[in-house]
């Protein structure tokens, strides 16, 4: 006799008693590593998997074993963006709320690739996705968004939209400071490598610009509104002016400083991000999504337009006439998750509002962290904060004593620093994107950084 199928996502009974298996089991994992990173290095961290035997067992363990032993290994190898001192990345701590509604979305599974698989997550993503891009364009006539996988497929995006207006002999002039997926889209669209324009102070010159862009032909300049090394925003102001007068288009990538915007206190901040023609956004940074949350907002509809595309499985043009939405030119992608089910839960469930005091919540953070930098003898910040991103190192220290420390607390699994180069020395990165991080816990990257650095 053949044995039963395993019982689907939509049974509620099978899956609320393996959600407690796995609940179990991220709890056990977390324990077990009892920090936020595991210590040991690699090594340890292979030896705990590769004791797990066959990856394909001639006979399966069962759905408990499997899931129970796979998820405890991985929390317990994880590094856990929710613990106060894994602050290494734009690596966020997702909400609960978040991460529930993406089981719901795995259970459902709806794909975005038709409306006959998607009806209403379809609906659902046609109305979040012009949502935001009225956030980020607010006097566009006909704003849109695509959902991506996030700032390098948004750039990606950017610049394929920017070629089919343009062709393929599209200048791109990127920042010294801007995001590396700007050199591969280039390369992967077959664009000429982007010009790069120094940022002396990690921020792109706008007179440079000027300069860069005193040649003919048709360009594309992207600006950074969040740069990754130092958390800091381009001049946009200045720089849409400097494109303005030269006739260039301009794309700001504002994956990690977008959802600035829900912030009333600190969106000034982004004055001039709406003179953009297309925005990168992230919210799996500061927006607290599980990965992947992307966003490409674009000021005129009417320009991803190029990506439209015809399956006659998918989206018939009878099918289309008829009055069934085509969504097939919504990405480059045919099967797609529907992430935008996390994203529309979390805006209502914690409105603009919401969203804005943890923003304001984590800008506080990194201030307060500057100061204690500050105050601390030993210590040396590299400058105030502009978003959540703070630089410092052990006064006097050698860049192989900073980037040793670094490795000592990943080794010792006690902390998660980034690392960051600015005005030619090596510094430590804390990227404090978690609002539940609290002042002792502030006090304690500097307390372990101080331990390790005279060893
Ligand atoms: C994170 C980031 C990216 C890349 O985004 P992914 O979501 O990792 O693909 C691009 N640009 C900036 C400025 C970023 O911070």
């Amino acid at each position: 006799m053949r044995a039963a199928p395993p019982p689907l996502a939509v049974d509620p009974t099978a899956l609320s008693r393996l959600l407690g298996i796995a609940l179990d089991a991220l709890r056990e994992g977390a324990q077990a590593r009892g920090g936020p990173f595991p210590a040991g290095g690699p090594g340890a961290v292979a030896r705990r998997i590769a004791a797990l035997g066959a990856v394909l067992p001639e006979t399966g363990t069962g759905p408990d074993e499997a899931l129970r032993t796979l998820a405890r290994v991985l929390a317990e190898g994880a590094a856990d963006p929710a613990h106060p001192l894994c602050a290494a990345h734009l690596h966020t701590p997702p909400l609960a709320l978040a991460a529930a509604a993406d089981l719901a979305a795995s259970a459902l599974n709806p794909s975005m690739d038709s409306w006959d698989q998607a009806p209403a997550a379809s609906a659902l993503e046609a109305e979040v996705t012009a949502a935001l891009a009225a956030e980020v364009f607010p006097d566009a006539k006909t704003p849109d968004a695509l959902v991506t996988t996030g700032g390098t497929e948004s750039n990606q995006l950017a610049l394929l939209l920017a070629r089919e207006r343009h062709g393929a002999g599209l200048r791109t002039v990127v920042g010294a400071n801007a995001h590396h997926s700007f050199r591969r889209a280039a390369w992967l669209l077959g664009l000429p490598e982007p010009v790069v324009v120094p940022a002396p102070h990690g921020t792109m010159d706008p007179a440079a610009l000027a300069e860069a862009l005193d040649q003919d032909g048709p360009t594309l300049v992207a600006a950074t509104a969040g740069t990754t090394d130092e958390g800091l925003i381009d001049p946009l102001p200045e720089i849409a002016d400097v494109c303005a007068a030269a006739g260039a288009e301009l794309h700001v990538d504002a994956a990690y400083g977008g959802p600035v915007l829900f912030s009333r206190t600190h969106r000034r901040l982004l004055d001039g991000l709406d003179r953009a023609r297309t925005v990168t956004v992230d919210l799996h940074k500061l927006g607290w999504q599980p990965a992947a949350a992307g966003l490409l907002a674009v000021r005129d509809a009417a320009d991803p337009a190029v990506l439209g595309h015809t399956a006659d499985y998918l989206n018939a043009d009878d099918d289309t006439e008829a009055g069934l939405p085509d969504l097939l030119g919504r990405s480059l992608r045919t099967t797609r998750r529907p992430d935008v089910l996390k994203t529309a839960v979390t805006l209502r469930a914690l409105g603009r509002s919401g969203l804005g005091s943890l923003v304001d919540t984590c800008m506080e953070l990194a201030r307060d962290f500057a100061d204690l930098v500050e105050k601390a003898p030993g210590f040396d910040l590299h400058a105030r904060p502009t978003l959540t991103t703070v630089l410092f190192r052990p006064t006097g220290a050698e860049d192989e004593t900073v980037a040793a420390i670094r490795r000592t607390l990943l080794a010792e699994g006690r902390a998660v620093l980034g690392r960051a180069t600015a005005d030619g020395r090596l510094w430590l990165k804390a990227t404090l994107l978690n609002p539940h991080t609290t002042p002792a816990d502030l006090a304690d990257i500097l307390t372990l950084v101080e331990g390790s650095t005279h060893r």
